[in-house]
């Protein structure tokens, strides 16, 4: 039975700050997709929860969007409620920091190095939000969130709020028990890493030159979701995509990168078929020339049927 009765969608009208109807194209990193059926932004972790869980218990699907920088959102949109979580608060105790699900990567590099903490400057290259970094246990030169999380606080939809230990978040390579295990659904809330005492201006320089090494190899100006394929063992999705003779292909407004070829750039106007026809297209080329799988970092959400 469709969850579309008049007491359900009059739930929905109630919750605090929701929007129907939104378009959300704009709060992801590639800039596509058809807007949100029912759309709020949430701060407060406890109102996302009775959203989340009143949601479960009228069988409306919902999606939590982080900064939107892993995601490709189908043409025709999100059924149900799509909640952006945005609790950004941060407490820097000692050599740890706990920060917010909302709270961007980047800025806590940021902040960390202003606390004169070392150990999170690879974050600096991951645009997501901490609840999406745990979400796939994020990563980037060669380290991963995994290494300096302690524990995450999190509520499963139909049980408790929950402090995660690392054990509990089987993470694994872009991978974690949200993704693709048992708290598939649930929401995280706040995250704590440990890092080291360091000198703040040190872990400044080395960002600032990770970022700059980035600019050069990667088109991190463009409007993209960031690397499309994971890696596979021992080898490069990008290497892989380039050897094929992909750079440069098109669909539509949807091109491969020559920059760099595990990117997808969206110049303007493309749409959520022509970027899953691109990626169909270097899924299918690479298995053809090299026997080799590429398995989609990228998520798609929405109505694709
Ligand atoms: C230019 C660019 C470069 C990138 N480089 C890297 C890189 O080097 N390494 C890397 O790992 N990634 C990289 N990414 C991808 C992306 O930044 C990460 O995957 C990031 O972790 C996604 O976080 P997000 O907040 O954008 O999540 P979203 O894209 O909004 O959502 C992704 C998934 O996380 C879930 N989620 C989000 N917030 C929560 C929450 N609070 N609780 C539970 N689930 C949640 C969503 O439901 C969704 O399933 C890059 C992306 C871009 C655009």
């Amino acid at each position: 039975m469709s969850w579309r009765k008049e007491s359900n969608l009059a739930w929905l009208r109630e919750l605090p700050g929701v929007r129907m109807g939104e378009p959300i194209a704009s709060r992801t990193s590639f800039g596509i997709g058809g807007p949100a059926e029912y759309f709020a932004e949430m701060a407060n972790p406890q109102s996302i929860e009775v959203a989340i869980e009143g949601s479960r218990l009228r069988g409306i699907p919902h999606l939590l969007l982080g900064a939107g920088t892993n995601l490709l959102i189908a043409d025709a949109g999100v059924e149900g409620l799509v909640i952006r979580v945005i609790n950004r608060d941060y407490e820097v105790d000692g050599t740890r920091i706990r920060a917010g699900a909302g709270l961007k990567m980047m800025r806590l590099a940021r902040i960390a190095a202003d606390a004169n903490l070392r150990g999170f400057e690879f974050a600096i290259g991951v645009p997501g939000t901490v609840g999406g970094a745990v979400y796939q246990n994020a990563g980037c030169w060669g380290h991963e969130l995994r290494e300096v999380l302690v524990a995450a606080r999190g509520f499963q939809p139909g049980a408790d709020r929950r402090t995660w230990s690392v054990d509990d978040l089987q993470f694994g390579y872009r991978t974690s028990a949200l993704r693709d295990g048992p708290l598939r659904g649930s929401l995280v809330i706040d995250a704590t890493i440990q890092l080291e005492r360091g000198d703040g201006e040190e872990a400044k320089r080395l960002m600032a030159k990770l970022t700059s090494e980035r600019n050069e190899t990667q088109p991190i100006k463009t409007k993209n979701c960031g690397s499309v394929f994971m890696n596979p063992p021992g080898d490069s999705a990008g290497r892989l995509i380039q050897a094929a003779g992909l750079k440069g292909a098109r669909e539509g407004a949807a091109v491969i990168s020559q920059l760099h070829g595990n990117f997808i750039v969206n110049e303007g106007g493309a749409t959520a078929v022509d970027v899953a026809a691109l990626i169909e297209r270097a899924r299918a080329t690479v298995m053809h020339r090299f026997g080799i799988e590429l398995e989609r970092e990228v998520e798609l959400v929405g109505k694709w049927e």
